[in-house]
């Protein structure tokens, strides 16, 4: 069958991810604001993505979801767990 990679909930820090001047997540930002958009989710400061759009957006920046992950780290733009994230 299929492999897939291991991969726990992706959590974006979307003041962090709009803040981020950097062109080399400019995809991300624009794919994030879409998604805001289709959920009308307009209020988070957080936003959990789809395993299979983080599929999607690896494939546009060339790199494996892993790979990706990585980069979006590099960034500070993820949150490992949202919950200590609002805790803290
Ligand atoms: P849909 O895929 O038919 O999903 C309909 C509703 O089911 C969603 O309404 C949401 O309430 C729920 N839902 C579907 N999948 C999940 C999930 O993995 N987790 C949770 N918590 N709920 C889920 P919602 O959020 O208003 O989204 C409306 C439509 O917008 C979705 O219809 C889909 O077509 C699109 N959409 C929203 N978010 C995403 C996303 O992250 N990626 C993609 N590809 N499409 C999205
Ligand atoms: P919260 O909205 O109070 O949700 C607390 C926990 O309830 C979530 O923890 C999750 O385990 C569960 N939960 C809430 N809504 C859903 C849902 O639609 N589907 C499922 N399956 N579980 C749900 P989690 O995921 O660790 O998130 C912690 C907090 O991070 C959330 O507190 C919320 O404030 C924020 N957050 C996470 N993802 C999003 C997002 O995509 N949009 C927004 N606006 N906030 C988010
Ligand atoms: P979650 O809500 O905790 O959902 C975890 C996983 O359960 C999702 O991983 C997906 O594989 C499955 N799942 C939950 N609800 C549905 C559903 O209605 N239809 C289908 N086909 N599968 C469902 P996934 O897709 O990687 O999504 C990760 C997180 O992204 C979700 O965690 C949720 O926080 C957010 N999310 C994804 N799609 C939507 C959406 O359409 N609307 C909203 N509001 N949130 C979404």
């Amino acid at each position: 069958g299929v492999r897939h990679e291991p991969t726990s909930k992706i959590v974006l820090d979307l003041e962090r991810l709009y803040d981020e001047v950097s062109e080399d997540l400019a995809y991300v930002a624009r794919y994030a604001r879409a998604i805001q958009q289709q959920r009308g989710d307009y209020n988070g400061r957080v936003l959990s993505i789809r395993a299979d759009d983080l599929r999607a957006l690896a494939i546009v920046y060339d790199a494996s979801p892993s790979g990706l992950i990585e980069r979006l780290t590099e960034h500070g733009v993820l949150v490992a767990d949202p919950r200590a994230f609002f805790a803290s």
